[in-house]
């Protein structure tokens, strides 16, 4: 296995802090391309979205995840990667980019993805096979792996999945001729950004957050997780989650945003967040910061209200959903909630006793 060189200071992987930039109004970008936003976000929040909705509509919705994460990870993928690149990889084989993939994933926090077997004689049973252990996200992983198909070989692919272990998936990608052209890109949501003050200190080895120490990187596995509480999260673009939500809407219809908030408020109240868990997250504003998911710049809690005014606001529904649970949470009540995300992506979010 690749080892992976990390930090001697803060132990957060060298490519990660090279790459990543936590700037101070409360977003990350990447350093060669800032216009793509990441986020790092506790991983088992994204699935149990997606099965909360799944609970409400009554009927599976993964082959609509599992595309639009195709669409928006094609896109990303064929912008990033030079033409060139991809001939290579096209002629000398999947295997020597995928242990590159498995290296960024793990240090990303997907899991540990093996490359285990490959036909590619341009043939109608051409394959891929892909071996899995604790995924972030199955749809979303499914949908990277067909991306990374489509773009390397220009063939699209079907993809299927089998749990073989208790954290061990096999997926089997089948290589099919084009049938959409994903040259149309997907409509991404743009951020506007306003500065801001969070005032991170710094890594004095490597320039990223010192609060990010507490972010546990366990490189073998491709595990990461955030102490204290220990839940983990994983590293992902903001804006091809938030195509997915609105493919779920263009195609579900304009349900699906109340059902996020909703699947998102159960997920915090369900147990995987304690009372005491919450409040010991002392500083609300450096977390959010620190996830990337914006600069909070008011705050008022009390049982009455439980206000926020958040600039640089992405991934609202989840935030929205995030505070609605930590009120009831905190509380022990019923709630409901109001929310607002102006075109400046300002968001303000007031949650109140329900009644
Ligand atoms: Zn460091």
């Amino acid at each position: 296995m690749a080892s992976i060189k990390v930090c001697e200071k803060c132990g957060i992987p060298r490519h990660v802090a090279k790459q990543t930039v936590w700037r101070d109004n409360g977003t990350i970008c990447q350093r060669r391309n800032p216009d793509h936003r990441s986020v790092l976000i506790e991983s088992e929040n994204i699935d149990a979205i997606f099965g909360g909705i799944e609970d409400a509509i009554g009927a599976s919705i993964e082959h609509i995840v599992v595309e639009s994460r195709r669409r928006s990870a094609y896109d990303y993928l064929d912008h990033m990667v030079p033409d060139v690149v991809k001939k290579i990889v096209n002629k000398v084989g999947f295997r020597p980019v995928f242990r590159r993939v498995s290296k960024i994933g793990r240090s990303l926090g997907y899991g540990d993805i093996e490359l285990v077997d490959v036909r590619r004689k341009y043939r109608e049973d051409d394959y891929l096979g892909v071996r899995i252990r604790d995924p972030y996200s199955i749809p979303l992983f499914c949908g990277d792996i067909t991306a990374a198909i489509e773009v390397f070989d220009g063939r699209q692919a079907r993809i299927t999945h089998e749990k073989v272990a208790a954290d061990t998936y096999e997926m089997t990608a089948r290589f099919i001729a084009r049938s959409t052209d994903l040259k149309e890109r997907l409509a991404w949501r743009e951020y506007t950004y306003k500065e801001g003050n969070v005032g991170f200190e710094r890594c004095p080895g490597c320039g990223v957050p010192l609060e990010s120490e507490r972010f546990m990187f366990n490189l073998n596995k491709g595990i990461i997780t955030i102490m204290p509480g220990g839940h983990r999260v994983v590293g992902i673009g903001s804006a091809a989650l938030e195509a997915i939500f609105s493919e779920l809407e263009r195609e579900l219809g304009e349900i699906i945003p109340q059902l996020v908030i909703d699947a998102q408020r159960r997920f915090v109240t369900g147990g995987y967040y304690t009372r005491q868990g919450i409040s010991a997250q002392f500083d609300f504003r450096k977390q959010l910061a620190l996830r990337g998911l914006g600069n909070l710049c008011e705050i008022e809690v009390s049982e009455e209200l439980l206000r926020i005014r958040l600039e640089n606001a992405c991934l609202h529904l989840m935030l929205v959903g995030l505070l609605q649970g930590f009120y009831e949470l905190t509380y022990d009540r019923e709630s409901e909630v109001e929310w607002e995300l102006g075109e400046d992506d300002v968001l303000v979010v007031e949650v109140r006793p329900a009644g």
